[in-house]
């Protein structure tokens, strides 16, 4: 499948949140999911969901983290420097839980991180920490993977503060996500995951190189062609 992302760096927009909104009180959120519930026609009076608004709302906290987290700031003290390793490295099977722009409803699924690191490798925990961040707020897919893979490159760039650029020599992220908002409402395709690449440098340019990830990470079904 042909991700439809373009574009190279993360923006600052994509870096921080909501553009100095003010954001409400704890109060009006949980009015505001009275009235949905209200809406879908039960009582938010009735006993079972007397403390249904304060719970959606402490469970948004929850989903919609990653907008409180700056993700460069996050890896940007967790590099190491190494000098004996240029091979492959890669992070396969982090669990996605991610929530569709459109309908805020999850995306669950898994991303794959491969990278050819120059002399900075981020530790492996620290990237599925990034997954997270971009993850825990409202996404489309193919976005979140061009976040995930755009972030790399700036984050080992900005761990360097000599004038020397060691930016890995190339960085690889799929994606493959089930859609609740396709399983449960609308078409209603059970079964269907959706997979989704970003490929930069030689992931990109080299079909050898790619060729690698894709078999380390047990290449998902429909395939990925990259850009
Ligand atoms: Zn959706």
């Amino acid at each position: 499948m042909d991700t439809a992302v373009v574009g190279s760096r993360p923006t600052k927009s994509v870096l921080t949140n909501s553009g100095g909104r003010r954001r409400p009180s704890q109060a009006e959120a949980e009015a505001a999911v009275r009235t949905l519930i209200e809406w879908a026609g039960d009582d938010p009076d009735r006993e079972g969901l007397a403390g249904t608004p304060e719970r959606v709302v402490r469970a948004y906290e929850e989903f919609f983290a990653g907008y409180n987290e700056d993700p460069v700031a996050l890896l940007a003290t967790t590099f190491e420097e190494t000098t004996a390793y240029d091979e492959m490295i890669v992070l396969r099977d982090i669990r996605l839980e991610s929530h569709c722009e459109h309908h805020i409803v999850p995306i669950l699924g898994k991303a794959h991180i491969g990278y050819l690191p120059s002399g900075r490798v981020v530790g492996i925990s620290k990237l599925a920490r990034l997954v997270e961040v971009f993850a825990k707020r409202m996404q489309l897919q193919e976005a979140l993977t061009s976040q995930i893979a755009d972030t790399i490159p700036e984050v080992l760039k900005l761990a360097d503060n000599i004038q020397e650029l060691l930016e890995p020599r190339g960085v690889g992220v799929v994606i493959e996500a089930a859609h609740q908002c396709m399983t449960t409402r609308g078409i209603r395709k059970p079964g269907v995951s959706m997979v989704t690449s970003r490929m930069l440098g030689c992931f990109r340019d080299d079909p050898t190189t790619r060729r690698e990830f894709l078999a380390m990470i047990g290449s998902p079904r429909s395939g990925s062609n990259g850009a």
